[in-house]
């Protein structure tokens, strides 16, 4: 394995974008310009097919391949590799398959996460940048720490709790300057979602780390399912929301509806 040191990497190329044919609807969609903003889609809840409707609408995405493997050998070995290496038994011999866990990410609210598996590696890298891709959400963050109230979305607004297998992940909003302090591989998809102070928690068996990074994701995932109607500064994705000025429509609308009945 040649792998030492991954690092981030811009995927988007402007070349191949243009000579993009979309297939969906929602391709069509964003290829003549109709959508310009991801979170009509992300809203809607509507499912992206093509990787590049993301590439169009969240320029400058970074991706990073994340170390669930292991290398092999006696000396040196056991150290973490990005390429997970599996081996099936047939009668004309082993036959190898390469897994690996990618994050994409614009470091502004925009994450996502997947797992892809091929017999060589570079189709394996393809496979989970492509899903994850396809697997993009949006974080909501805030200042969310009793000590700080700086008011900016530096970190996220309440305590997420996340579980996959054995572990249990549970994130903590910090105050400002205090970093990121979570096991490393979790740091790697914090940073990409543009969140810059946290403290967590982890229980259970972190070695395992494709259940590590599930669990984190669905922390992150929860954040985004809690309702709220406080005056607290929340910015989803790499917009601001004003949560008084939606409440106070919701209520009016609401009002008209009683009035007609
Ligand atoms: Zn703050």
């Amino acid at each position: 394995m040649s792998e030492k040191k991954s690092t981030a990497k811009r995927e988007t190329e402007p070349a191949e974008l243009e000579s993009w044919q979309p297939k969906t609807s929602l391709g069509k969609k964003v290829k003549a310009g109709k959508i310009k903003n991801i979170d009509e889609i992300l809203d809607n809840g509507d499912r992206i097919l093509e990787p590049e409707i993301v590439d169009t609408l969240l320029p400058g995405l970074e991706s990073e391949l994340l170390l669930i493997g292991q290398s092999k050998g006696k000396f040196g070995g056991g150290q973490r590799r990005v390429f997970k290496q599996t081996q099936k038994k047939t009668c004309e011999g082993n036959r190898p398959q390469f897994a690996t866990l990618a994050v994409v990410g614009n470091k502004n609210g925009y994450i996502g996460i997947s797992y892809g598996k091929s017999r060589e590696t570079v189709p394996a890298r393809e496979k989970a940048i492509r899903k994850a891709k396809l697997n993009i959400i949006k974080i909501r963050r805030g200042c969310g720490h009793w000590q700080c109230s700086c008011g900016e979305p530096h970190t996220i607004p309440y305590t997420a709790k996340g579980k996959a297998g054995s572990i249990r992940v549970r994130l903590i909003p910090a105050p400002r300057g205090t970093g990121l302090c979570a096991h490393k591989e979790i740091q790697k998809i914090l940073a990409f979602a543009g969140i810059k102070d946290v403290w967590s928690k982890t229980l259970g068996k972190k070695n395992t780390t494709t259940n590590l990074i599930r669990a984190a994701e669905l922390a992150l995932r929860n954040i985004m399912k809690i309702k709220y109607n406080n005056a607290m500064k929340i910015v989803e994705g790499a917009f601001e929301r004003d949560i008084k000025k939606e409440f106070e429509e919701a209520k009016e609308e609401t009002e008209k509806v009683k009035e007609e009945a």
